[in-house]
């Protein structure tokens, strides 16, 4: 855990956060500032920065999108789409360096860019 991580706070359970899923790997949660109707983020419970410290051929990131499916189907967007999203640094906007998945749907997206 690091101790100044909002994240690794709302895995503690020292931010108070309604877990929308929560396994022993991953917990899931709403998007404090949601950009869509659904806007559920997907966390892995170790703090890991970003997608770039994910060590070679581990398994995590395949866990994290099995459990985006599985949140796309009971959030309800699985037949009209959903997009998922992992930033990595400066230029992607990447604002908790506390490794996470968006998962965004309920309305036509816009482009990427
Ligand atoms: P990033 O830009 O790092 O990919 O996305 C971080 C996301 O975390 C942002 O969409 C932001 O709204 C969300 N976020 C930041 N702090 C909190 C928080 O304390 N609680 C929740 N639920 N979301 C947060
Ligand atoms: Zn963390």
């Amino acid at each position: 855990m690091a101790t100044d991580c909002v994240f690794c706070k709302i895995v503690s359970g020292e931010i108070k956060t309604e877990l929308v899923h929560q396994d022993g790997d991953v917990v899931a949660f709403r998007d404090i500032h949601p950009r869509a109707p659904v806007h559920v983020l997907v966390v892995p419970r170790d703090h890991v920065p970003g997608v770039a410290e994910v060590p070679g051929g581990h398994s995590l990131i395949g866990h994290m999108v099995a459990v985006a499916n599985l949140l796309a189907k009971q959030e309800k967007v699985a037949g009209s789409g959903y997009r998922l999203v992992v930033n990595q640094g400066p230029d992607s906007g990447q604002e908790v360096r506390h490794l996470h998945m968006h998962l965004l749907g309920g309305k036509r997206l816009g482009p990427m860019g």
